[in-house]
């Protein structure tokens, strides 16, 4: 018999639907992975009151869920030395709707420090590790949530994506991964990052539970003045018999026959876009003109957001404060020397400088400038097409150390960098295996601004046609 670890959403609700084992038996089940958690998947687990929600409501599915997010009660470090021992006083809104709609948080996961990675390795309390090659990185920033979800240790879970979070380790660990439109899942509660970017999203087994998780987190919310009151479409409904017929799919040029990127990545994509057009689609090529720009306008608009945001973690209000401090100034520095790391540091120099009096308008101002053009390409490319089907990651999982630079690093979220600035939303299917590794690899679809009815039907489709 298979174990209840190994379900995703939609096969528990059936189980526990026809009275063959309980939300108890499920949580249970996925306790026992996170005690055999040789992945480094999940950083804490409150076992006791994920089962003490489950016996409130036996019909409800566990979702791990990732350490910015804010669950009441439990530790909230975003991977951080510098939010040790910090406990969340409030449920973030995605957190109560899930619970309202029937889940339970069960189990914190491994992210790459404040969300700025893109392999786990920069979480201060070590990586995690590929499930399908554990000297591989499960990617980032939620790679603990991609890793969880791949290797199920988890039913399912919770990521969070400014730049292809959420796409890239769902490539990496052969998951689903979508990024909400900006504004469709609301961030109260959730650790910000890049304010103008960070959207929650689900990190699923199929396509349906990406549905269904969406759903229950997305829509309007008081407490985040960018989520607008658009109503949320009946997501797990509208992909029933979803078909590619007739649906125009757009090559954007600027995405194809790009260095850098693995010869097994560009062979499952062609496979993807010949699966689409045998199951009816339309292609269509399309250009981005202004992509090569956006990887230059997101390290300058992400890090002067991420300065300000972390700006609020000063050893007073939150978490680790120095000890070797004698007065109000040495507190700050020292308490943020000792709490960040690299990687968090370099992002707040970066920030600092491009929002510096004398270079705001040469960088922060211009970059803005060029944020409106890469969006005003998505816009006039959703003119002529459904959707943009593109490689989702340059590369398969790479090893753990593999890349040592920052830049190259950063070169992973060439693909997922332009839609995420554009607002749009955007979606990592699995398309197939690198030969003769055998590592997953997705492939990238993408739709216009509150579209996610649309995404989510092509990727159905996409899914079934495989
Ligand atoms: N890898 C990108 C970065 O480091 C994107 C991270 C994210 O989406 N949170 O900023």
């Amino acid at each position: 018999m298979s174990e209840l670890y190994e379900l995703g959403i939609s096969e528990a609700r059936k189980g526990i639907a026809n009275g063959d084992f309980t939300a108890v038996d499920l949580v249970e089940s996925v306790i026992s992975r996170y005690e055999s958690d040789d992945l480094h998947a999940y950083l804490t687990f409150d076992e006791e009151g994920a089962l003490e929600l489950a016996r409130k409501n036996p019909r409800a599915v566990p979702v791990a869920v990732k350490d910015l997010i804010n669950v009441e009660g439990q530790p909230c470090t975003c991977a951080s030395k510098i939010l040790e021992g910090y406990v969340s006083p409030y449920d973030a809104t995605v957190i109560s709707r899930m619970k309202a709609a029937g889940f339970i948080p069960a189990g914190r996961v491994n992210m790459d420090e404040f969300a700025m990675g893109s392999s786990t390795e920069n979480s201060a309390y070590g990586p995690t590790r590929n499930p399908f090659d554990r000297d591989r990185v499960p990617g980032g920033s939620s790679g603990g949530s991609a890793a969880a979800v791949g290797g199920n240790l988890c039913i399912a879970a919770l990521g969070t994506d400014t730049g292809g979070s959420i796409r890239q380790p769902a490539s990496f660990c052969n998951c689903v991964g979508v990024k909400p439109s900006y504004g469709r899942v609301s961030r109260y509660g959730v650790t910000a990052f890049a304010s103008s970017l960070d959207q929650v999203g689900p990190m699923t087994k199929s396509v349906e539970d990406a549905a269904v998780l969406l759903q229950a987190i997305a829509g309007h919310d008081e407490m985040d003045g960018t989520t607008p009151r658009e109503p949320v479409p009946d997501y797990a409904e509208l992909i029933r018999g979803a078909s590619l017929k007739g649906v125009r799919i757009g090559l954007p040029k600027e995405y194809f026959n790009v260095g850098g990127v693995d010869a097994e990545v560009s062979r499952i994509t062609d496979e993807a876009i010949s699966k689409c057009e045998a199951a009816g689609a339309e292609l269509v090529e399309v250009s981005l003109p202004h992509t090569s720009y956006a990887m230059a306008v997101y390290y300058i608009i992400a890090p002067a957001e991420a300065s300000a945001n972390l700006a609020r973690f000063d050893g007073v209000r939150y978490g680790h404060r120095s000890r070797e401090a004698h007065d109000v100034l040495s507190l700050y520095a020292k308490s943020r020397a000792e709490g960040f790391g690299p990687e968090v540091k370099r992002r707040i120099i970066m920030g600092t400088y491009v929002l510096s009096s004398g270079y705001y308008d040469a960088y922060y101002g211009r970059a803005q400038k060029v944020r409106t053009l890469v969006k005003r390409d998505f816009d006039e490319a959703f003119g002529k097409v459904d959707a943009l089907l593109t490689p989702c990651a340059p590369t398969p999982a790479f090893k753990i150390g593999e890349l040592q630079d920052p830049l190259t690093m950063y070169l992973n979220d060439l693909f997922t960098i332009p839609s995420a600035l554009a607002g749009v939303c955007a979606a990592s299917v699995p398309a197939g295996f690198a030969k003769p590794s055998g590592l997953p690899v997705g492939v990238q679809f993408v739709c216009g601004s509150f579209e996610e009815a649309r995404l989510l039907k092509i990727c159905k489709a996409f899914e079934d046609a495989r």
